[in-house]
Parts: structure tokens; C-alpha cells; sequence
């Protein structure tokens, strides 16, 4: 048993581990070392303080914006509330942005924000005034906007957050015809897109589907195919990781073990999520909920229960070299950024586990962002123009098919194939052919060169390249 990672880990140094495994990826391409350089670095760091009002007075709050790499503009990645943030994780965050939406050929570069505070230590008037405050830094300094740098939801933040900094913006730039697209992760009211809020636990689900359907990499974990039956642990149940668990379960995976801040449950026979959520809510903790089999004060003994599949939905350095001897799943999905440190996760992949990593499972969020950015810029939602005509299309043809052919069919049936795509049928549409593609395109990549080790490895190489290409054609390098 490990004891709390949060209280005995050693501070963890997170942009160094991402350098780590870009270095260790960088191998495998050809380009030049200057060139791995500027792709590596974090382009633009800014680190700020303002004053806001606290009871009767006043309280100097840290943040910072990070922007990793302006090999596409704009850059893009969420803001963390967080008393945990600092200058090297906001980096790393950003370096994995830049990654990340390589790999899923989403236009953006990488950035990430942070503010150093616990947000259940403020009231909702504080947290506006420190929101606006920051978005307001952020403008002073060219950090933000549609075409220059756009913020969203991270850990600690949320569409309310995100509709702050959307209206500070807009009130700071009046007139300016495309303010809304300055962030993302906004309520659908104020030019949000459907299906954002679930976009990344859905991602997450649909990237475990992928790599469990694979016949032949589940041959040497020694699983039979497919997510029916799969027993799985998720660790952190905010939104990344409800959603995870909301999407496996309706998979068919079994949910065996849910981990919080307060403690963990478990049950070999499953958990039901709703259930579990709606007693935190009364009692404020998962523990004592009464469908758990077992249940642990220390969450991270809740990671070392048996299972196939675990899912950290949580924060970076969860799972290092101190227990992932007694971590038992042998897929671990990194729903969170940065969970596993480089030396758990070479131990993990010696012993034949299969890491589905960060910066292609979480990217469903960053995709969808993408798809609200777009709704912005164009002013009209997804499906306004083409819903009504699509569905005149398909009636004519199947009033066709039922003349020609005097099958009638149910009224069930008609509408089912008549109905024109909402613009969450959509958005779930590219985001799931997204997630399946970039799944496929990373293990080409791993199946094609046998030195190459895991997913990790084969998503940094794929998204080095892609990077590489952009800083070639803008004439950077020969
Ligand atoms: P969130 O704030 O909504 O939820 C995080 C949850 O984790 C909270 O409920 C918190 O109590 C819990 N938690 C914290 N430490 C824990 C611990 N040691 N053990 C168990 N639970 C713990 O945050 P989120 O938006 O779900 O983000 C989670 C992770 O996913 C972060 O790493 C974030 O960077 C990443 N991510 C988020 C998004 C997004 O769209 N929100 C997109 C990509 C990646």
C-alpha cells in the first residue's frame, strides 16, 4: 500500500518530464537539433499579480499565461484554479497543448493559463472579480483574443468562468465582430457550442473503445476484445472524469472504483455513477456510499485496486515510480494531463501495459473547442442552413423507395431516416471520427517502427513532424 501521493511525492518537475519524453521521441525523427529546440521551448511566459478585495482587505493574487508555440496562431489551452499552480506545470500544460492539437490536426499552438488560488476559499463575487481581473492582464498584454491566444475550461474552471472572460473581452473591444470566439468552454446562451462540457470525457471514452477493439494488442495483454465487461478505475470524478465514466459505462465497461480527493470506493461488480454522485452530494464524500464493497480514506490506495482499466481524470503525478508496482490494470488511459511520470510509465510498458497517453486521449475537448471557435467566426450554428433541407432530401427518397418499392415502413423508422443532423449530432460526429482517426494514425506509426516503444513515443514523433512541416513552410528552416 503507497501512502497519499499528494502528501509523500516528491515536487514533481513537469515540464522536464515532458522534454523528457519529447527527447526520447525526438530520436526517431529526422530534423534538426536547432529545429528541436524551438519546437520544444516555451515560446512566450507571462507571469503576473493584481490585488483583488477580500473581506476587509486585500489579497495579491499569482497567474500566469503560458503560449509554448506560435507555429499556428492562435494558441489555445484552458485555465487552471488551482493552489498547486506554478510557472513549470503551466508550461508543461502548454508545451502539451501544442501536441496535443498536432495530433488531432486541430489548427491551433499550444498555450495554458493558471491562477493560484483554491476557488472554494473565494465567493462567487470574488471569483468574477478574479476572473475579469485576469482577463483584463491578459488584454493589457496581447494575451488574448480570437486570433491571438483563447483560453478554456481546465481543472477549477468551468462555462461560468469562461462567460466572465467572454464578456470582459467583448466590453474591452467594442464592435470587434468576432469577440466571442476569444474563448471557449462558453454556456450554449453566450455562443457556447453543444456537446463542449462532455467533449473530453466522451474523447476519453472513445479512445479506450478504439484501443480495446484492437484484436491483436489485446491478444498480448491477453483480453478478449471490445469494452463489454472491461472492469475500470477512474480517478477524480470532475468533469473529465464524470464524463468518462458516464460514456465507458455506456460502452458497457464496469465500473469498479471511483477515487476523490476525500477517498476511494470500490465494488468488483460495478458502481453505479449516479448513484455515487447524488450521495456526495447529500454527505459531501463518496465514502459511506452504501453500494461500495470496500472503500479507502487514502485515494491513492483506490488506484491499486484490481481492474483492467485505469483512467486518472485527476491532476499530473499520480502514478510514479513509488506505486506503479502495485497498480494492477494493464491499460492506463490519461484522461488528466501529465499523470504518470516518465519512470512509471517505462517501468509500465516494460511489463507490457498499454498507456493510451494525455496529449491524444484528453485531445476531445481541444477538438470540440475547435468546432466552437469555428461557430464563432461564422457566426451561425452547425446545422442552421442545412437541417430542413437535408431532411426534404431524404423524405423525397424514401417517399421514392416506398412507391417503387410498396415496402411501407414504421413512422419510427421514417423519422430516424428523414431526421437532419442537430448540431450536437455534429459536433459528436467529428469528434468521435477525430478520436478514431488520430488513434489509428499513432499506432501506425508504433506498428511501422518496432524500436519505437509505446503510443507516448509514437504520438510525440507524430506531432514533432507536424509541427516541423509548419515551421518549414513559413520559410523558418531549409
Ligand atoms: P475538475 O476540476 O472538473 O475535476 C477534477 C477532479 O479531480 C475534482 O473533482 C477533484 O476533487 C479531483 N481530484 C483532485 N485531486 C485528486 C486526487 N489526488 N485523487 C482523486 N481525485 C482528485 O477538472 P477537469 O476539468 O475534470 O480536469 C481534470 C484533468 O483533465 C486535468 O489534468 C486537466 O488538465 C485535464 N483536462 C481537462 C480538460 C477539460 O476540458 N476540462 C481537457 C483536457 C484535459
Amino acid at each position: 500500500m503507497s501512502k497519499s501521493l499528494n502528501a509523500t511525492m516528491p515536487k514533481s518537475n513537469f515540464f522536464g518530464d515532458v522534454c523528457e519524453f519529447f527527447d526520447h521521441a525526438a530520436q526517431f525523427t529526422k530534423h534538426p537539433e536547432g529545429l528541436l529546440d524551438q519546437i520544444k521551448a516555451c515560446n512566450s511566459v507571462y507571469r503576473f499579480r493584481f490585488p483583488i478585495r477580500k473581506g476587509n482587505g486585500l489579497e495579491v493574487i499569482d497567474a500566469y499565461r503560458v503560449e509554448h508555440s506560435h507555429h499556428k496562431t492562435p494558441t489555445k489551452g484552458g485555465i487552471r484554479y488551482s493552489d498547486m499552480v506554478n510557472e513549470d506545470e503551466v508550461m508543461a500544460l502548454a508545451a502539451l497543448m501544442t501536441y496535443k492539437c498536432a495530433i488531432v490536426n486541430v489548427p491551433f499552438g499550444g498555450a495554458k493559463g493558471g491562477i493560484k488560488i483554491s476557488p472554494q476559499n473565494y465567493t462567487v463575487a470574488e471569483l468574477e472579480n478574479i476572473t475579469r481581473r485576469y482577463t483584463v492582464e491578459l488584454i493589457k498584454k496581447n494575451f488574448i483574443g480570437p486570433g491571438i491566444d483563447v483560453p478554456a475550461p481546465d481543472y477549477g474552471s468551468g462555462e461560468r468562468e469562461m462567460s466572465w472572460i467572454a464578456d470582459t473581452y467583448q466590453t474591452m473591444n467594442p464592435g470587434q465582430l468576432d469577440a466571442l470566439g476569444c474563448v471557449t468552454g462558453k454556456p450554449i446562451a453566450l455562443s457556447g457550442i453543444a456537446g463542449r462540457k462532455e467533449a473530453t470525457g466522451r474523447g476519453v471514452a472513445i479512445a479506450i473503445r478504439e484501443c480495446v477493439d484492437v484484436a491483436e494488442d489485446m491478444q498480448t495483454l491477453g483480453f478478449t476484445t471490445g469494452l463489454s465487461g472491461k472492469k475500470v478505475i477512474v480517478q477524480g470524478l470532475g468533469n473529465v472524469g464524470y464524463h468518462s465514466v458516464k460514456y465507458l459505462s455506456e460502452f458497457g465497461a464496469i465500473i469498479v472504483g471511483l477515487c476523490e480527493f476525500e477517498g476511494a470506493i470500490f465494488n468488483a461488480d460495478g458502481l453505479d455513477l449516479e448513484q455515487v454522485m447524488a450521495h456526495r452530494k447529500t454527505t459531501g464524500s463518496i465514502l459511506g456510499y452504501a453500494g461500495a464493497k470496500r472503500e479507502f480514506e487514502n485515494p491513492a490506495e483506490g488506484l491499486e485496486q484490481p481492474c483492467d482499466i485505469l483512467v486518472p481524470a485527476a491532476l499530473e503525478n499520480q502514478i510514479t515510480e513509488y506505486n506503479i508496482g502495485q497498480i494492477k490494470a494493464k491499460i492506463i488511459a490519461e484522461a488528466a494531463n501529465g499523470p504518470t511520470t516518465p519512470a512509471a510509465a517505462a517501468i509500465f510498458i516494460d511489463r507490457g501495459g498499454i498507456i493510451i497517453p494525455d496529449m491524444y486521449c484528453n485531445a476531445g475537448g481541444v477538438t470540440v473547442s475547435y468546432f466552437e471557435w469555428l461557430k464563432n467566426l461564422s457566426h451561425v450554428a452547425f446545422g442552421r442552413m442545412d437541417k430542413r433541407y437535408e431532411e426534404n432530401v431524404n423524405l423525397n427518397i424514401v417517399n421514392m423507395v416506398e412507391s417503387s418499392t410498396g415496402v411501407k415502413l414504421s413512422s419510427a423508422q421514417r423519422s430516424a431516416i428523414v431526421k437532419g443532423a442537430t448540431e450536437l449530432e455534429l459536433v459528436n460526429s467529428g469528434l468521435e471520427d477525430t478520436m478514431i482517426r488520430s488513434y489509428h494514425e499513432i499506432r501506425e506509426i508504433k506498428a511501422h517502427n518496432p524500436k519505437i516503444d509505446s503510443l507516448r513515443t509514437a504520438a510525440f514523433v507524430s506531432s514533432i513532424d507536424k509541427v516541423a512541416v509548419s515551421y518549414m513552410n513559413m520559410g523558418i528552416w531549409p
